[in-house]
């Protein structure tokens, strides 16, 4: 039919027969000069990130035309470095204290740049053409014994804990629907799914939406007297006589954003022998207080989840997009019938023809674990104790200047490794954005704005591992100048 293009015949004898792009083939014959000049600016740059500012208000403009004979790889970089890397802060250094943001360690560099260059597809572990899915499943069971959980866990990367929470929570909702005779995958959801959560993360919330249960449809329970954000005990077997027998999900926390409070898993792991409940932890970063001695018991009793989120860009520092979930293997045949893709027939037993596409919501998948497998084989347990400890010894210093500065005063006590602050007296409420803005602007620190117990604050938080004293003092007196500058009393 007319309009329809059709090979042409002469393909063959075109000129273009078998030959790569020139631009293509030009970059495959300098390929060696061009990642040595990546190397080197790699180089460049982490030997200034310190330095390199963490926020930037450059004008740059970035709608760019595309050309119709390429550049190259090298000009590219030349344009990257002119116009694009002034738009990239040192998110990944030591002064970035916003949201909960992670750098990259030598070690997960390495796996990162491995992955990107072997590019193999993680999904099956037993298919002609790719086993790469192995390494994923070793770094699942090295992750469990850096927390010491058991494995009657299995786990897989996504890619974050938004991600993460979005997984574990799709297999809790077609657990909700066998226990009341429905497949939700199936059929859609029928009934009202019971949500019982005190101090969400918004990713959750989103995830309630995206999964159909809606943002709003949750209760909401009390959390604990006395400047605490996790789930007062009380009140949530209160809800939980309220629903007269009916299963229910319960989100918790290991963790809050605010705070980093965790709500009491020992008192959750009683209530678990008493009634019918999916148990959900989000450990986003929280998971890792199990790395150290000192801070383990925060997390003690929460190997009787059914299911668990933790990033690994945050306290892990490798690189963005990494995350992993963990579902008890109990429940396999409720995630498979949440993730199975419909092209990939349902073969038996789906540990014994296991593939990652039949877990989580992606197809195909990078092997984000690679990174993850060479910062835990580079730096081991102690590595990571060490790195948990000195996010919350520097969280602890900053904290003490905060306590004991006049212009400032604590929203909570500081349980780990955030801290949720403010400037003092209820009558500089209106100034606390116009101080932060004053102070991001100033390159040096990056902390975000929070509203804790309807009070506007600021939050630090401490997971980079490259965070040391002096980034503490340097952060100190940018602060105490923020306050001269704009006059605030
Ligand atoms: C960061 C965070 C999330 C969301 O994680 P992303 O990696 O940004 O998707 C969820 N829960 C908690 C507690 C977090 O700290």
């Amino acid at each position: 039919a007319a309009g329809v293009p059709v090979l042409s015949s002469n393909f063959n004898q075109s000129n273009q027969t078998g030959q790569m792009n020139p631009t293509l083939q030009q970059d495959l014959n300098e390929i060696e000069n061009i990642l040595e000049k990546v190397k080197q600016q790699g180089i460049d740059f982490l030997n200034a990130i310190d330095t390199v500012p963490t926020s930037t208000q450059n004008p740059i403009t970035t709608n760019r035309n595309l050309n119709d004979s390429g550049l190259g790889a090298l000009t590219a970089m030349e344009e990257f470095n002119q116009r694009l890397a002034p738009l990239l802060v040192s998110q990944a250094g030591p002064r970035y204290w916003g949201f909960v943001t992670g750098g990259v360690t030598p070690a997960a560099i390495v796996g990162d740049w491995l992955t990107t260059i072997y590019d193999p597809n993680a999904q099956s572990t037993n298919a002609q053409g790719g086993v790469s899915a192995l390494i994923e499943i070793e770094t699942i069971n090295l992750l469990l014994q850096l927390f010491d959980l058991p494995k009657s866990f299995l786990g897989g990367f996504v890619t974050g804990a938004t991600m993460s929470n979005f997984t574990c929570l799709a297999v809790a909702r077609q657990w909700f629907g066998k226990q009341l005779g429905l497949d939700f995958a199936k059929n859609g959801i029928s009934a009202p799914i019971n949500i019982l959560t005190a101090t969400p993360h918004s990713s959750s919330v989103k995830c309630l939406a995206m999964l159909g249960i809606g943002s709003q449809n949750f209760t909401k329970i009390k959390t604990v007297e006395g400047n605490r954000e996790a789930l007062d005990i009380a009140d949530l077997e209160k809800n939980i006589k309220n629903l007269n027998g009916q299963p229910f999900i319960l989100i918790s926390s290991a963790g809050t954003v605010n705070t980093a409070d965790f709500d009491d898993f020992d008192a959750i792991n009683k209530l678990k022998e008493k009634y019918n409940f999916w148990w959900h932890i989000d450990a986003a970063f929280g998971g890792f207080a199990a790395c150290s001695p000192k801070y383990k018991q925060l997390v003690s009793g929460w190997e009787n989840a059914d299911s668990i989120t933790v990033d690994c860009h945050k306290w892990l520092n490798v690189p963005y997009e990494s995350a992993f979930y963990l579902v008890k293997e109990k429940h396999i045949n409720l995630q498979v019938e949440t993730f199975q893709n419909s092209n990939a027939p349902y073969l038996g037993d789906p540990l014994e023809n296991f593939s990652y596409l039949n877990f989580l919501p992606e197809n195909s998948r990078r092997l984000k674990a690679l990174p993850v497998w060479f910062s835990l084989l580079a730096y081991g347990k102690e590595g990571f104790q060490d790195i948990v400890e000195n996010s919350v010894a520097m969280a602890l210093q900053f904290d003490e200047f905060i306590t004991q500065n006049e212009g400032f005063e604590l929203l909570a006590p500081t349980r780990l490794n955030n801290v949720c602050f403010t400037l003092a007296g209820e009558h500089n409420q209106e100034k606390v954005s116009l101080f932060l803005t004053h102070l991001n602007d100033k390159e040096k620190v990056f902390m975000t704005p929070t509203v804790y117990q309807n009070r506007k604050g600021i939050r630090a938080s401490f997971v980079n591992w490259r965070t040391n004293e002096n980034d503490i003092r340097i952060a100190i007196e940018e602060m105490k100048a923020s306050i001269l500058e704009l006059g605030i009393e």
